[in-house]
């Protein structure tokens, strides 16, 4: 058998968005699962829309997504000889001609046709004049008049087009240069690309590029649409739905494994399996398990994976992956085994690194801003003779969950309090928030000497001197 050969192929007129990045991802898995071979190329035919910085950023989103590619990036831009090549041959075997009608003329013929409720499309005018290349020619393909082409995708089955639907499309335009069609097709020809996996808005341009590869002699490879993605309204997915850039999910502390697998399941099931590794994707992606409908988005569904792929992150792992996200909210970075033992204590409750970043602050900072409402209502004078009795007893204690519950536990005992009258205080004191991991293991990884310099401090406040 032929070697497996599947391509990604964006347009660089913006960044990766999930749309693009599942279908980038589908073609990679399929190669991968073969053993075959994953090409990227840009389509940067549209010289106006196309611009480098999208070349660089469709780059970097396929990187950290992990899709790495075997060969390119290919530029058609600097393929065009190629294209003209090709369409030269088809013009000389008489598969392709050159038409002179003026643009205007095929305008209003256009609007009569819409008009008179037919479809519109070339009517042939200039298919059996002969006429040679000239300034202001395009090249038509002679599409054949009746009949119909089959395409027998992967997904759908067999989706037949009559010919008649179909008009002797242009495969050069009047400036020499290649449409989409010329240029799709010589590319996947030309680079031995056996599967084509793309969305489903590109069903109806399948049957076009059939009868191009038939006109070139050549096989057509195999053509697998997938079902677009809804937004969580059933609408086409787009900005409205909040669906970002890949880029910006990085930004936001999404992780390189969640996005994944969020994406493999967009479309795509095994089982009621939910989670993926890599290694389980590659090793269970097929074509035959894509749906036939559209996939829905749902951010929540995506964050609830970012929070298992989180807690699944080795803390050393996560460490590293949090640091910018520390450096972007201007905190000093600690000793390593302080941020791991930290970060263990948001893990589990984090679903994002932007948000673990914002849990690990108070670990961080030289001194705790206290939330307004929080410290009107915990750090108040009734609570500073247990805060005087906690500060003297911290000293002695050992800093071990065990012994400071015990601790916590006799002072209750001892004033009649419950323990979270007190707790919640202390917690205040050493977060400046009433939400924040166990105490006991905040005050363990703090330390002695944090903690009381906090807890003087929340004194210092709470009996009104400066905070
Ligand atoms: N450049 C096209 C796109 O971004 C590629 C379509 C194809 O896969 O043939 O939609």
């Amino acid at each position: 058998m032929r070697q497996i050969k599947t391509r990604f192929p964006p347009s660089p007129t913006g960044h990766l968005h999930l749309g693009g990045a599942r279908t980038a991802l589908f073609n990679w898995l399929f190669a991968r699962h073969h053993q075959g071979v994953f090409v990227l190329r840009f389509e940067d035919t549209d010289r106006e829309r196309s611009r480098p910085e999208f070349v660089d950023s469709i780059r970097e989103a396929l990187e950290w997504l992990g899709l790495h590619w075997d060969e390119g990036p290919y530029f058609q831009s600097q393929r065009l000889e190629i294209y003209r090549e090709y369409a030269r041959r088809l013009y000389e075997e008489g598969k392709a001609y050159y038409c002179a009608c003026p643009p205007e003329e095929l305008e209003r013929k256009r609007k009569e046709a819409l008009a008179a409720g037919r479809k519109p499309g070339y009517d042939g005018t200039c298919r059996e004049k002969g006429l040679p290349p000239g300034p202001g020619r395009v090249l038509r393909l002679k599409v054949p008049p009746t009949g119909s082409t089959v395409v027998e995708d992967l997904i759908r089955g067999p989706v037949a087009f009559d010919h008649r639907e179909l008009d002797d499309f242009i495969l050069l335009r009047s400036d020499g240069t290649p449409t989409y069609h010329l240029a799709v097709v010589v590319d996947d020809l030309t680079m031995g690309i056996t599967h084509v996996i793309r969305g489903d808005d590109h069903l109806s341009n399948t049957p076009k590029q059939i009868l191009l590869y038939q006109a070139l002699g050549a096989e057509p490879p195999r053509f697998a649409h997938v079902p677009m993605i809804l937004g969580p309204d059933g609408q086409r997915l787009s900005k409205r739905h909040g669906a970002r850039s890949i880029l910006e999910y990085r930004e936001e502390g999404y992780l390189p494994q969640a996005l994944r697998n969020y994406l493999v399941r967009l479309g795509w099931s095994y089982g009621d399996q939910e989670i993926f590794t890599l290694e389980e994707m590659i090793e269970r992606f097929d074509l035959s398990r894509v749906s036939r409908s559209a996939a829905r988005f749902d951010p929540e569904k995506l964050l609830a994976l970012n929070a298992h792929w989180l807690r699944a992150t080795p803390l050393k792992e996560l460490a590293e992956e949090v640091k910018p996200f520390l450096r972007r909210l201007g905190l000093p970075l600690p000793r390593e085994d302080y941020l791991q033992a930290a970060l263990a204590t948001v893990q589990p409750r984090a679903r994002t690194l932007k948000e673990a970043a914002e849990m690990l602050t108070f670990y961080l900072v030289e001194e705790v801003e206290y939330q307004p409402e929080a410290a009107r209502k915990f750090l108040t004078p009734e609570i500073a003779p247990v805060l005087e009795r906690l500060l003297r007893a911290l000293e002695e204690v050992e800093f071990t969950d065990e012994a400071l519950e015990r601790l916590f536990r006799g002072m209750a005992e001892e004033t009649g309090l419950k323990l979270k009258k007190i707790a919640q205080p202390v917690r205040v004191a050493l977060t400046g928030k009433t939400v924040s991991p166990g105490l006991f293991e905040i005050m363990r990884i703090l330390g002695r000497e944090r903690v009381l310099r906090r807890l003087k401090r929340a004194l210092n406040y709470l009996q009104g001197g400066a905070s």
